[in-house]
C-alpha cells in the first residue's frame, strides 16, 4: 500500500501566485507517489472566522481551488474537516496527552501573547481556547489517518513537532498505536515576491491572484516594481520582480532566452510585463473557468466533498478503533 501524505488548505480566500507555486502545485504532485489526502480545516477556521456565510464560502473556495488546479478526486481524497467527526474525538484523547507547557511554547500562540503585551493588554486577551489548542486539533487531523508525510512550510514546522511529541507520548503509554509522521519541509523554500518585491502576501496587499478576471490580474502585473534601467542596458534577471514570477511559469527554453536578453541588454520592462500577463492567462484561464463553474455549482462540490469524506472515514475508523481499544473506553 502507498504511504499517506496529508495536506491542509486553510479556508482563507482566493489564492495568489505565491500560494500556487509555494504550496498548491507541490501538494498536487504528491498524488503521483503517495496516497494523497487533501482537507480543508474549516473547524480550525472557527477560531477566527465568525460569519457563517463567510466560513462556508471560504471552505468551498478552498475545495474549488484544488479541484480547478487538477486534483483528481478519484486519486486524491478531498474532504472537509467538519465532515469527519472522528477527528474531534481523537483531538480530545490527544489533549489528555498534551502538556499545557507544550502549547504555551507554540510560536503561533506566543505571537498573539506578544502582541497583547506590546499593546499593554492582558497577555491572554481575546485568545479563545480553540486558538490555544489549535495544535492538538492539527495533531488529530494528521494522526487519525496514519499519515506518514506532511509537507509543511517553515511556519508550520513547529506544529508538526508538537504532533510528533504528542504521538510519541501516547505510544509510550500504549505501545505502537499511532504512526509517527514526518515533516517534509518544502525544500526550495522559494519565496515568491509580490509586486513590490516583498514576500507575496495578502497582508502586504501585493498579490497577483490566479482566479480573478483578467483585468484584475493585469492591474497588479502592470504595477510590478522595477528599477529604472533603460531597455538597452544590461540587467540582472535575479533582481527583477517580473522575472521572479516568469521563470516559474515559462518553459525552460523561454526562461533561458529571457535570461540572456536581460544580461545582454535589449529587454524593456513594459513588454516583459505584457508577456508575463499573457503567460498567466495561458496558464490559468482554463483553470479559472473550471473554478468559476465549480463555485456556481455548489451541489456538485458538496457531492465531491461528501464522497471524499466517506473515503477518508474508511481510513480513519480502524485507527480510531485502535485508539479506543488502547485507552480502554467503550468499543
Ligand atoms: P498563507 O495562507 O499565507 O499562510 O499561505 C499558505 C501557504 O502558501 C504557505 O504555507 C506557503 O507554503 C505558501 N505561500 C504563501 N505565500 C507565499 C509566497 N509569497 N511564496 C511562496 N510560498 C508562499
Amino acid at each position: 500500500m502507498k504511504q499517506i501524505a496529508l495536506t491542509g488548505l486553510k479556508p482563507s480566500g482566493s489564492p495568489h501566485i505565491g500560494n500556487y507555486l509555494g504550496m498548491l502545485k507541490p501538494s498536487l504532485e504528491l498524488a503521483e507517489k503517495f496516497q494523497a489526502l487533501y482537507f480543508i480545516p474549516d473547524y480550525h477556521a472557527l477560531t477566527t472566522v465568525r460569519d457563517r456565510k463567510q466560513l462556508a464560502d471560504l471552505t468551498y473556495q478552498a475545495a474549488a481551488t484544488w479541484l480547478a488546479l487538477g486534483l483528481n478526486p478519484d486519486e486524491g481524497v478531498i474532504y472537509r474537516q467538519s465532515d469527519i467527526p472522528e477527528v474531534f474525538e481523537l483531538a480530545w484523547a490527544l489533549s489528555c496527552f498534551t502538556t499545557k507547557g507544550l502549547l504555551n511554547r507554540s510560536h503561533a500562540y506566543k505571537a498573539i501573547v506578544d502582541d497583547n503585551i506590546a499593546a499593554g493588554r492582558e497577555e491572554d486577551k481575546n485568545i479563545n481556547v480553540g486558538l490555544f489548542t489549535y495544535p492538538v486539533l492539527m495533531a488529530a487531523d494528521i494522526l487519525l489517518f496514519g499519515t506518514h508525510f506532511v509537507p509543511v512550510g517553515l511556519d508550520q514546522q513547529q506544529h508538526l513537532e508538537i504532533t510528533r511529541d504528542v504521538a510519541l507520548t501516547f505510544n509510550k503509554n500504549y505501545g505502537d498505536v499511532l504512526t509517527i509522521p514526518e515533516a517534509v519541509i518544502r525544500k526550495e523554500v522559494m519565496t515568491i515576491p509580490g509586486i513590490d518585491g516583498r514576500k507575496m502576501s495578502k497582508s502586504y496587499n501585493n498579490v497577483i491572484p490566479i482566479f480573478a478576471p483578467p483585468d484584475q490580474v493585469l492591474k497588479p502585473v502592470k504595477r510590478i516594481v522595477t528599477d529604472s534601467k533603460r531597455p538597452e542596458e544590461p540587467k540582472d534577471p535575479d533582481e527583477c520582480n517580473i522575472f521572479a514570477i516568469y521563470r516559474h511559469l515559462a518553459d525552460v527554453d523561454a526562461v533561458d532566452a529571457k535570461r540572456k536578453l536581460y544580461l545582454e541588454g535589449g529587454l524593456a520592462y513594459g513588454p516583459m510585463k505584457e508577456e508575463l500577463f499573457a503567460l498567466l492567462e495561458a496558464t490559468f484561464s482554463d483553470k479559472r473557468d473550471r473554478y468559476n463553474a465549480l463555485m456556481e455549482n455548489l451541489d456538485e462540490l458538496d457531492k465531491i466533498l461528501e464522497k471524499g469524506a466517506e473515503k477518508a472515514r474508511d481510513i480513519a475508523r480502524p485507527i480510531l478503533a485502535k485508539v479506543r481499544k488502547a485507552v480502554g473506553v467503550s468499543l
